[in-house]
């Protein structure tokens, strides 16, 4: 398991902007795969963090997120990133990646609900129109009625 792989969603992408913030100072190279810096956080002092990428469960933050529990926070996220800035760049790249896929996706399936409906024979279109009235907030029944009924 990596330490980005252990780190949960939100942490990895919270730990990202906190690398491209330049949040991360004072680093050190402990040596074994342990890296030891300070990243500024929310309180006025800085947290201390620091990674051991050989035994990620060594790894340790002052943040109330990770003292004292065994888990990646984004703070040691940040240093990763500022250690192995080329992890960041493909980090970013695949973020992207996967934005565009979904917007693509979603831009596919909109394409298939568009064409469903312009086939829909007139019977089955008004079926489909009153169950979506039925289902749907009471503000679009209020407005089809004003705008075509009333
Ligand atoms: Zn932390």
């Amino acid at each position: 398991m990596s330490l980005l792989t252990s780190a949960s969603a939100a942490s990895r992408w919270r730990g990202y902007e906190y690398f491209k913030e330049g949040r991360v100072s004072a680093l050190e190279d402990l040596g074994s795969s342990r890296f030891r810096a300070l990243v500024a956080g929310h309180q006025s002092r800085p947290y201390a963090v620091t990674i051991d990428l050989a035994h990620l469960r060594q790894s340790s933050c002052t943040c109330p997120h990770a003292a004292g529990r065994k888990v990646i926070c984004k703070h040691m996220v940040a240093v990763f990133f500022t250690v192995f800035p080329e992890e960041a760049a493909r980090f970013y790249a695949d973020v992207l990646r996967e934005e565009q896929e979904w917007e693509e996706a979603q831009a596919d399936r909109a394409d298939k609900l568009i064409q469903y409906v312009r086939r829909l024979k007139k019977k089955d279109a008004q079926d489909r129109l009153l169950e979506v009235l039925e289902i749907g907030p009471d503000w679009l029944w209020d407005r089809f009625l004003r705008d075509y009924v009333e």
